[in-house]
């Protein structure tokens, strides 16, 4: 079993009939960068970078934060590497933070409060060093080039917790702006700015896809979190966490939405939460119309495996099943199901 998921490493990642399905890999910390390789994703659709601003009482600088993002793109070989910027507040702990940035009100509720994209808007010399950082690197990578003659290094941002689209304009507002400075001072930047992405991961972003997506260059849907505010089930809450439930069809029906919207535009589109890592749910999320995923790396063979298994036709007429049932445990059964009525 082990050694046929070790060959898998090496095939194309292609349903039976032949539509390609990106499979990527989200990354937490950089000691993850051997399996990644290991489990043959192709790029990261995710690298969290919260990492570089944990368990230390002051900012990284813009000089640390571009070593850690090479380090990373490097490593990735002229693969993808999709970098957040710092999604911090929720239930990730704000207080570390705080010490090197001064006073941080978390609010009521963090996880309706100053989080992600959010705070970075109020605090706009964090996203300043973070663009700097990243289009620095990209500068750098672009000038390079890899043994097979292609640009290394395609580096995507990706903005946490939009709601609104004016974020990801006032986001692109600052990122341009940096882009200038860095221009001016005679830094070497790639001849095309890397993509600036919007995460959907709340209900609101969801149902208003359409919106943001006119001023995003792609999405990132995250699951996690979209569930968590759909169903009004904190994360990190034993107590409800019998509620939830990604397969829930309210969950459903906002990807499908959101998918839809970036679809509709010819916009790339992707699904990074843990969803993504489960092979049952490939089916699904196929159907869906979606056609790259972004996992834990260790999932990645298994989610392979289901991939090549896999005929569009027969995802997209069980996903349109699936679409139909209201009751979560229902969607459960079909899910568990697949491929065995035929
Ligand atoms: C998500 O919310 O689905 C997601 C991918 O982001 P994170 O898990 O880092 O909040
Ligand atoms: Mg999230």
């Amino acid at each position: 079993e082990k050694a046929r998921l070790a060959k898998l490493r090496r095939l194309p990642s292609i349903t039976q009939d032949g539509e390609e399905v990106e499979l990527q890999a989200n990354l937490e910390i950089p000691a993850e960068l051997p399996l990644i390789a290991q489990a043959g994703a192709q790029g990261i659709g995710l690298l969290r970078t919260e990492f570089l601003f944990m368990n230390r009482e002051d900012l990284p600088d813009e000089d640390a934060q571009v070593a850690a993002y090479t380090q990373v793109v490097e490593a990735m070989a002229g693969d993808c590497v999709t970098i957040r910027v710092l999604d911090w507040g929720g239930e990730k702990d704000m207080e570390a933070l705080a010490e090197g940035i001064g006073p941080f009100h978390a609010g009521p509720n963090p996880a309706l409060g100053l989080r992600g994209i959010r705070m970075l808007l109020k605090k706009p010399e964090l996203l300043e060093a973070q663009f700097a950082a990243i289009l620095r690197v990209a500068g750098t990578a672009a000038q390079q080039v890899t043994g097979q003659g292609a640009p290394a290094g395609q580096i995507r941002i990706l903005l946490p917790m939009v709601t609104v689209p004016e974020e990801v304009r006032q986001a692109r507002e600052i990122y341009e702006r940096v882009g200038r400075r860095l221009r001016r001072k005679g830094v070497p930047l790639p001849e095309k700015m890397p993509l600036l992405g919007a995460m959907i991961e709340t209900p609101g972003a969801a149902l208003a896809a359409d919106a943001i997506a006119l001023e995003a260059d792609f999405f990132a849907i995250g699951t996690n979190d979209l569930a968590m505010y759909t169903l009004a089930v904190d994360r990190a809450e034993a107590e409800v966490a019998h509620l939830y439930d990604p397969l829930h069809p309210a969950v459903l029906r906002l990807v499908q939405f959101a998918t839809e919207a970036a679809l509709r535009l010819r916009m790339p589109v992707s699904v990074c939460g843990e969803m993504a890592g489960n092979p049952r749910l490939v089916p699904l999320l196929l159907g869906l119309g979606i056609r790259a995923l972004s996992m834990n790396a260790s999932a990645i063979p298994r989610v392979k495996q289901m991939v090549r298994s896999l005929k569009i036709d027969d995802c997209a007429r069980f996903a349109r099943r699936v679409m139909e049932q209201g009751d979560p445990k229902r969607i459960q059964e079909l899910v568990m199901g697949f491929g065995q009525d035929g």
